[in-house]
C-alpha cells in the first residue's frame, strides 16, 4: 500500500447527463483527495494524443471522437492504492458486464460512452496526469 495518484475522468456523455456531482460524491466518500480538476472539451489531437496506446484498436477513431463531443472533468486524486481503488469504483469497460454500485454500472451508455476514465497503473499515471496538468497546477496546497 502507498499514496498514489491517478488521473481521473469524467467523460463526456456523463458531464452531458448532468451527472458530474453524483460521481464527484462517490469520490468524496472514498475519502480521495482531489488535487486538481478542470473542464476540457478536448480537440481531435489531444484526444488522439491521450489514446495513442489505442491507436491500433478498431474503435479509435470512433473513441476520439466521442471523447470530442463536449467537455470532460479531468482530475488528478490521490490516495492509498488510489489507481485501483479508483478503477474498482468505475467498474468494468463495458457497463454491462459492470458490478452493480459502480459507477460505469449506474451512469455508462456503452462500452464507449463509459462515463469515467482511471489510469490503470503507475506507468500509465505517470504518462497520463502530466499530458493534462503542469507542476504547477499540482502544487501542494
Ligand atoms: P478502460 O481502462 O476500462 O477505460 O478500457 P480500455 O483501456 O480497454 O479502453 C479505453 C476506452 O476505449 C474505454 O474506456 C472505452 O471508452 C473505449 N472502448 C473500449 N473497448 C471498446 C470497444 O470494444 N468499442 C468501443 N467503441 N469503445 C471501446
Amino acid at each position: 500500500m502507498s499514496v498514489q495518484r491517478t488521473l481521473a475522468i469524467v467523460k463526456p456523455d456523463a458531464v452531458a447527463k448532468r451527472v458530474v456531482g453524483r460521481i464527484l460524491t462517490r469520490i468524496e466518500e472514498e475519502s480521495f483527495t482531489i488535487l486538481a480538476a478542470k473542464l476540457v472539451h478536448m480537440s481531435l489531437a489531444e484526444a488522439r494524443g491521450f489514446y495513442y496506446v489505442h491507436r491500433e484498436r478498431p474503435f479509435y477513431e470512433s473513441l476520439c471522437s466521442f471523447m470530442t463531443e463536449g467537455p470532460c472533468l479531468l482530475m488528478v486524486l490521490e490516495g492509498e492504492n488510489v489507481i485501483q481503488r479508483w478503477r474498482d469504483l468505475m467498474g468494468a469497460t463495458d457497463p454491462a458486464k459492470a458490478a452493480a454500485g459502480t459507477i460505469r454500472k449506474e451512469f455508462a451508455s456503452s462500452i464507449e460512452a463509459n462515463a469515467v476514465h482511471g489510469s490503470d497503473s503507475l506507468e500509465s499515471a505517470a504518462i497520463e496526469i502530466p499530458y493534462f496538468f503542469s507542476s504547477l497546477e499540482l502544487y501542494p496546497r
